[in-house]
């Protein structure tokens, strides 16, 4: 890890990695719930005549729902739809992820947020999901650790992941800290690339099928296989950085 570190600093021309805050990603990092988005998109979108893949979902993962409808809109049926039009089909694709069954909090992550609320420092969620009934999820199944005024949502930004904006204002929410004042904690190519882009140290949980080469190649700093590998390296990780 350290000597990921140093190569952090090291690209960024930073002096010290002192974080302050853990800004976490929310699906396939807080919950497992990679399967059933994946699922609903396939479903949704087969309504409107567009074919999205199990494979499509888990690449465009973390990307503003609109944002990948109007891609593949344009991908598949060459004509560009506005943002109302991306919406109404995005509900659609909401609906149908409610219907499945609800999904569950990913193993090891409350080991992993009550150890960096010991340490002191700030949790915050940057996601590119915005629907309200999540947003109240968060709050019951991690509230102990996390206030609504640390949660990036897909509104709080005009351009999602992978642009640095969701993270940017992460930082901004999290008592407008630097880059080198946090870690990202990502499972998807685009949420790295956003990370990586907002010049934070990236670490990637690869919690889903892609292979961890995806990850690699987006830029990100460090990966685990899962989430209690992080969770049991966070002692030695936090201590890297003191
Ligand atoms: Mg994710």
């Amino acid at each position: 890890m350290n000597k990921d570190i140093l190569k952090y600093l090291e690209k960024h021309g930073f002096e010290a990695l002192r974080p302050k805050a853990v800004l976490f990603d929310m699906d396939g990092v807080l919950y497992d719930s990679m399967p059933n988005h994946a699922i609903a998109w396939q479903r949704s979108m087969e309504v409107f005549g567009i074919r999205m893949t199990l494979d499509d979902a888990y690449a465009t993962e973390g990307a503003r729902g609109v944002d990948t409808i109007r891609m593949m809109v344009k991908k598949q049926q060459g004509r560009e739809i506005d943002e109302p039009e991306a919406q109404r089909m995005y509900d659609e694709k909401t609906r149908q992820f409610h219907a499945l069954p609800e999904t569950h909090i990913m193993p090891g992550i409350l080991d992993l947020m009550a150890q960096i609320h010991a340490d002191g420092l700030t949790i915050g969620v940057v996601t590119g999901s915005g629907q309200r009934p999540l947003i109240n999820r968060l709050l019951k199944d991690f509230g102990a650790y996390l206030t609504e005024d640390h949660i990036v949502t897909a509104y709080d930004v005009k351009h999602g992941k992978p642009a640095p904006d969701p993270y940017l204002m992460g930082l901004q929410k999290c008592g407008d800290l630097k880059p080198w004042e946090a870690f990202v904690v990502e499972n998807a190519p685009l949420g790295v690339r956003a990370g990586v882009a907002a010049q934070i140290f990236t670490i990637a949980v690869n919690t889903g099928p892609l292979p961890n080469k995806v990850l690699a190649d987006a830029g990100t700093n460090h990966i685990y296989a899962k989430m209690p590998d992080l969770a049991e390296a966070w002692h030695e990780l936090i201590s890297d950085c003191r």
